[in-house]
């Protein structure tokens, strides 16, 4: 099977290398890619991965069997509408159903409809209404941009001036502002292959968005995460695929929007039991990185099989025993203004995964974006996992470079448990 991945984060690099390590992969390609990707696929370019008619001209030239569409942008764009119209199977649904993570009120009228545990909320669209919007929720605040704003959007806050202040400038940049209860719980990311009918769930990760060790400071694209989740209640994803998953992909459906490739639930564990926080109509940056390392069976059979909806026929997929956990190392500045064009050392070793990087004409690798590396290890426990992923990162030089410390360690350290 020829596979083209689009896309240029850790999220592909870790994809890319899923399917290297599958059998039944005979030939891939990474568009763009970046400069760790080169190492396992080719790099055929594209200008704009969001364009339909570029992504199928490259599909068709590359002669690819299967379209692989990383981040969202392309899909909410309709990138895997226009590859499956030309007949090309995609993993990535279409812009109908992206629509799930596109656009936050849509997500929440799909969750009533299907009668899906969620926090209240309410779309503000004029700054007249704000005040008054505001004042029927309790703080801690929860003001989100509804639009695709990169997990970047989301302000919680106990001060009400903060939470003010940023609803005025989703609205002053033209989007509508949502407010949301807060859902107080450990926040657990669960993947699901959907082909339309059928939910086959991944293991469980946990992902670390605030900037700082401890959960401080501002919410990024995500600082680390790792997986499985050993406080998780028992039977946590068999419930969740059966009162939250499959109402969604049943209501999608019909809708006639059915929703086809990755369904990801962020959820919170709230002591009335898990709640929506978000949907997401891709893999996750950086839960994929330490998911995958973890998976034993064929992943492109996996992927296929909900590109073309037959995952009521595929083997549940397999798993190792042990955790993952991937660190994110980011580049000055970042989540505000970076720094770039620094050179990284250590970024070609084994469990180093490539986002904000390309290959400078000399050979050397430098940073091109915010999270540069997404590094990966893992054990036998979680434990190891945790210092196989710092003990790689020690190989790492990248001028002005942070990551946390502390990728996992609540989990380890017992801390973590639901409500
Ligand atoms: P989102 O972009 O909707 O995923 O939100 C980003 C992050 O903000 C989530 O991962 C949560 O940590 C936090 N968050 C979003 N909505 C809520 C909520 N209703 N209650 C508590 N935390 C939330």
């Amino acid at each position: 099977m020829r596979v083209l991945v689009i896309g240029s984060g850790a999220r592909e690099h870790a994809l890319l290398l899923a399917l290297a390590a599958d059998p039944a992969v005979t030939a891939l390609a990474a568009a763009p890619g970046n400069a760790g990707t080169a190492a396992v696929a080719e790099h055929p370019g594209l200008a704009d991965p969001s364009s339909g008619t570029a992504v199928v001209d490259l599909a068709r030239r590359w002669r690819a069997d299967l379209v692989v569409v990383g981040p969202e942008a392309p899909l909410v764009a309709g990138v895997g509408d226009a590859l499956r119209e030309a007949g090309i199977p995609c993993f990535g649904p279409s812009a109908a159903a992206a629509r799930i993570e596109g656009s936050k009120a849509f997500a929440k009228d799909v969750m009533t409809a299907a009668h899906v545990p969620t926090a209240r909320s309410e779309a503000v669209d004029t700054p007249a209404r704000l005040d008054a919007a505001l004042a029927r929720f309790e703080p801690p605040w929860v003001v989100k941009d509804d639009g695709l704003a990169a997990g970047k959007g989301v302000l919680v806050t106990v001060d009400y001036d903060d939470a003010r202040a940023h609803a005025m400038t989703v609205l002053e940049a033209g989007h509508p502002v949502l407010l949301e209860s807060y859902l107080d719980g450990p926040e657990v990311s669960l993947f699901c292959c959907v082909d339309g009918t059928d939910v086959v769930p991944l293991v469980p990760a946990q992902d670390s968005k605030r900037l700082g060790d401890g959960d401080v400071g501002p919410n990024t694209g995500g600082m680390g995460a790792y997986a499985p989740l050993p406080w998780a209640p028992t039977g946590l994803v068999q419930d969740v695929v059966a009162t939250i998953v499959r109402p969604v992909a049943q209501e999608m459906a019909r809708r006639g929007t059915p929703f086809s490739g990755l369904l990801y639930a962020g959820l919170a564990l709230t002591s009335s039991g898990p709640q929506v926080v978000e949907f997401n109509c891709r893999f996750g940056d950086p839960e994929t990185q330490a998911v995958l390392a973890l998976l034993r069976s064929s992943f492109s059979s996996l992927l296929l099989a909900t590109a073309t909806g037959r995952l009521g026929s595929e083997p549940a997929p397999t798993w190792a025993e042990g955790s993952a956990v991937t660190v994110v190392v980011a580049a000055e500045g970042y989540p505000g203004r970076v720094r770039t064009g620094e050179v990284i050392t250590g970024a070609d070793a084994d469990g180093v995964l490539h986002a904000g990087t390309r290959r400078r004409e000399d050979g050397a690798v430098v940073s091109s974006g915010g999270r540069v590396l997404s590094v990966v290890g893992t054990g036998e426990s979680l434990e190891e996992a945790r210092t196989d992923a710092y003990r790689r990162l020690e190989g790492i030089k990248l001028p002005g470079a942070h990551w946390r410390t502390d990728i996992g360690l609540a989990a380890v350290e017992g801390r973590v448990a639901p409500a």
